[in-house]
């Protein structure tokens, strides 16, 4: 809890509003920000005393007076008003950090962190939890500021929260009862500047963590299991290749000796979800949930959206909207996640990247319908491997002659492999404009 100092908060946004909402009775708070924030927001801030300045550079705003800083996760810490405060010797948190200070500390804490599937596993542990009765919140990088609920948190209630690698960056008190972390993978490090940098971010998942808290851990991934190797927590692994506390067994998924579901039950596609399902597993059972719970949100719950998400079926063909899928990476395992043959809606922005990381998932793409500044691109290379390709102006033409060629059976998926910018503000948006297109076909 901070009370009677002076903070500086950098970068509005929705956590840095929050955050300056929570500090603004007990502080003497100043919130900067590039670029123009909303008007009422602005207002209502200093209805209540804060002090809001738009400014490219506010670093001249900081100076010793101030206690501490609350930075937006999404700034990096070679930023010059960050470096001037750690020179400055102040404090550097995050909104999260901050909120954990205004914590019950008897509040049961899962966080989930890993280069990917946090926000499935967050999901579903909190759908699972929900299911099974557990009073529970959902926070973090997902949804609303952790600020803006954290006093509604009761005693013995429950938090699942996503934590991504750069929330992890300002966390020092923080402290969860249950870690989970996914995988680690070679992503982009610009953030952290090199991979050492990002994975020693992710080990602090387990700060603060003493042998009656929980780490759960992918067996299967090497860096996250090398990493976790000297952490103090009690270990619990989670498989797909070999008898751990959960794993995979014969199409069906085990928590020690016992069958908790069958995969052909299970709505998620794909083996990665299976990884993902796994985790929520082995975080739930921590908390003794029954299976009949775990079964009924993993039969329904047919995924986050905009990530391999059912969209629809029509005339027997199964469409799926995966327009997070911005990069090849992403892209392979959307398309490794279905036998049937599939019709792939592939384009976007062009950052000069190959599509020919592709090849190794190509073999059950009929047909490839490509738009966007990478469209010409992704023709030249799907007449390479001798794709059938057509090439369009916009998602809706390339949707449409998928529609008009696909046979009962097939999988129509938008997976782009391109980031949506040159057509949309956000990749959600494309995810969006996907599915109404697809519900417009229903009529045709
Ligand atoms: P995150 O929140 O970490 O970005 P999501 O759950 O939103 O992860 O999934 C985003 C994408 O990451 C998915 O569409 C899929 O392509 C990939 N993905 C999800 N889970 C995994 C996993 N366990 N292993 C590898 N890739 C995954």
């Amino acid at each position: 809890m901070i009370k009677d100092k002076k903070v500086f908060i950098l970068g509005m946004a929705r956590s840095g509003y929050e955050a300056a909402k929570l500090l603004a009775t007990d502080n003497k708070v100043l919130v900067t920000d590039m670029n123009e924030q909303d008007a009422e927001q602005v207002k209502e801030l200093e209805k209540l005393g804060v002090r809001v300045v738009i400014s490219k550079d506010p670093s001249d705003l900081l100076d010793e007076s101030y206690d501490v800083m609350v930075k937006n996760p999404g700034i990096k810490y070679t930023h010059p008003t960050v470096v001037k405060a750690h020179e400055l010797g102040i404090d550097v948190i995050n909104e999260v950090e901050l909120a954990y200070g205004y914590m019950n500390e008897n509040i049961n804490i899962i966080g989930v962190t890993g280069s990917n599937g946090k926000t499935t596993t967050v999901t579903l542990i909190y759908n699972i939890l929900k299911e099974a009765g557990f009073p529970v919140y959902i926070g973090g990088n997902i949804g609303t500021p952790l600020c803006h609920f954290v006093k509604d948190i009761k005693e013995n209630e429950y938090l699942v929260m996503e934590i991504s690698d750069h929330q992890l960056c300002d966390m020092y008190k923080f402290k969860t009862n249950v870690s989970v972390l996914t995988n680690i993978f070679d992503v982009h490090t610009d953030f952290h500047d090199s991979h050492e940098r990002y994975v020693m971010t992710k080990k602090k998942i387990f700060n603060n963590h003493t042998k009656d808290d929980i780490a759960i851990i992918n067996y299967d991934n090497k860096e996250a299991v090398d990493i976790s190797k000297d952490i103090n927590s009690t270990k619990y692994y989670f498989s797909k290749n070999s008898k751990q506390n959960v794993y995979l067994k014969d199409n069906a998924i085990y928590y020690h000796d016992e069958k908790v579901i069958d995969c052909n039950d299970i709505k998620l596609k794909g083996m990665h979800n299976y990884e993902n399902i796994m985790a929520a597993i082995s975080a739930v059972k921590v908390y003794n949930v029954d299976n009949e719970s775990i079964c009924k949100v993993l039969k329904t719950f047919g995924g986050v959206e905009h990530r391999i998400e059912y969209v629809d079926t029509i005339d027997g063909v199964d469409y799926y909207n995966d327009s997070k899928a911005t990069n090849c990476e992403s892209t392979k395992i959307a398309l490794k996640s279905f036998k049937q043959p599939t019709l792939l809606i592939l384009g976007g922005l062009d950052r000069g990247h190959s599509f020919e990381d592709l090849t190794p998932c190509m073999n059950n793409v009929t047909y490839v319908a490509c738009y966007g500044e990478t469209k010409t691109r992704i023709k030249e290379y799907c007449d390479k491997i001798g794709k059938d390709c057509g090439i369009f102006d916009n998602l809706e033409k390339a949707t449409l002659s998928c529609f008009e060629k696909a046979q009962k059976g097939d999988v129509v998926l938008l997976s782009p492999a391109c980031a949506s910018w040159d057509q949309y503000k956000k990749f959600e948006d494309r995810g969006d404009e996907f599915k109404s297109i697809v519900n417009n076909l229903k009529e045709v």
